[in-house]
């Protein structure tokens, strides 16, 4: 008789067969079983598995060592797509992914960044999903699920949006929404939360066992990896050191507090902090990124002031966890030195910690995509960890 534990020790392994082949392919049946220390047969039933749901596919042969040649094995891209979706303030950024997570279709629309009610935003949201799915080449699986990042406090077990402030959501259970209306499987979490896991399997982090991504967009929220997982607490709901209090009596915060981080190193304090100069009300943050990085004195000591409030922050977190990289995410970064040069430069004055180690402070690499790619991220590890669902 076959008893569970067996049916779940066949899955892990599965599992670990599966990730082998991704991050190393092409790689043939003996090299699996070197890499996972699997035996020799159990490594070739898993693959014979593998090929028959078409995840895997025969690539070639390898040189021979002596006997038959090794058969190269590699992930079956187009057995699949994954739609990933970013949920920004102003902005919706749907990617459609193969299975090995490489963006094939892409859309990005904007929406008003105030007034829109939660059922419009969801309107929004089901139209490019609809185009993604209308865009997937024909495939034995067809769209194999979605994955949204929200701004936002998540239930990431539930799906469950508890609040997001800047969206003017709460309590929105938008898994159980997009599964009802889709009709696959449906995986919701915080943005960060998507970028570091983006940065972790496509971009900065792909090497870092920890590592923290900052999104610094509208507002500022941190994903936390530590020993290649996210970090969510114990109630899912950690990483919002955008609230963290850095002003003791200072401005007030949409979350009820006073003087939280986001008010001084956001989208938010760039234009708060820009009004006092000039008149910036019809600009939008890509505008005042192209005035700096055209040379506009304004606008560069408005990238300043933020990326000096932001170092002031990344300092405490490098102080708390000890990361080898600290991954600086959403639009802010994207006007590169002016803004990176100052946030390092206050690491440096501040940190106690990075002055026993060499902590990378890097952009990102994947940019705008980080949120979106980590959300199609999200469908992939799951598949990758349990290939049978
Ligand atoms: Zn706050």
């Amino acid at each position: 008789m076959i008893t569970a534990d067996q049916i779940l020790v066949k899955q892990i392994n599965k599992a670990i067969a599966l990730n082998t082949i991704y991050k190393k392919k092409p790689i043939s049946r003996a090299e699996i079983a070197k890499v996972t220390g699997l035996n020799k047969s159990t490594v070739s039933a898993l693959v014979d598995e593998l090929l028959a749901e078409e995840l895997i596919m025969e690539t070639g042969t390898g040189e021979s060592q002596g006997g038959r040649k090794p058969v190269h094995l590699s992930i079956n891209k187009e057995v699949g797509n994954i739609i990933g979706i970013d949920l920004g303030v102003n902005y919706i950024l749907s990617v459609l992914t193969n299975f090995a997570g490489e963006i094939i279709w892409e859309r990005r629309i904007s929406v008003k960044k105030n007034g829109n009610s939660s059922l419009q935003r969801i309107d929004d949201l089901f139209q490019l999903i609809e185009e993604a799915i209308k865009n997937a080449p024909p495939s034995v699986r067809g769209v194999i699920g979605i994955g949204i990042g929200v701004p936002g406090i998540v239930n990431y077990e539930q799906g469950h949006i508890l609040s997001a402030p800047n969206l003017c959501w709460t309590d929105v259970k938008l898994k159980e929404i997009v599964e009802t209306r889709f009709q696959v499987p449906v995986f919701i979490d915080n943005e960060a939360n998507a970028g570091a896991i983006g940065e972790k399997w496509f971009g900065s982090g792909k090497k870092a066992t920890d590592l923290l991504y900052v999104s610094a967009g509208t507002g500022i929220g941190a994903g936390i990896v530590i020993n290649n997982e996210v970090y969510r607490g114990s109630q899912g709901l950690a990483g919002e050191i955008g609230h963290m209090t850095v002003e003791l009596n200072g401005i007030a915060c949409s979350c009820g507090n006073h003087g939280c981080w986001e008010e001084y190193a956001s989208e938010k304090a760039l234009f708060r902090y820009m009004q006092k100069k000039t008149s910036v009300e019809s600009l939008s943050v890509f505008d005042l990124i192209d005035l700096a990085t055209k040379g506009d004195h304004a606008a560069q000591e408005g990238f300043k002031y933020v990326g000096k409030y932001l170092g002031i922050g990344v300092a405490n977190l490098i102080n708390a966890f000890n990361p080898e990289i600290v991954i600086i995410g959403n639009t802010l970064p994207l006007v590169g030195d002016i803004l990176m040069d100052e946030l390092r430069k206050e690491v440096g004055l501040r940190c106690f910690a990075s002055k026993y180690y060499s902590v990378k402070i890097l952009s990102s690499e994947l940019n705008m995509h980080a949120c979106a790619m980590g959300a199609a991220a999200l469908v992939i590890s799951r598949l990758y960890a349990s290939p049978v669902v």
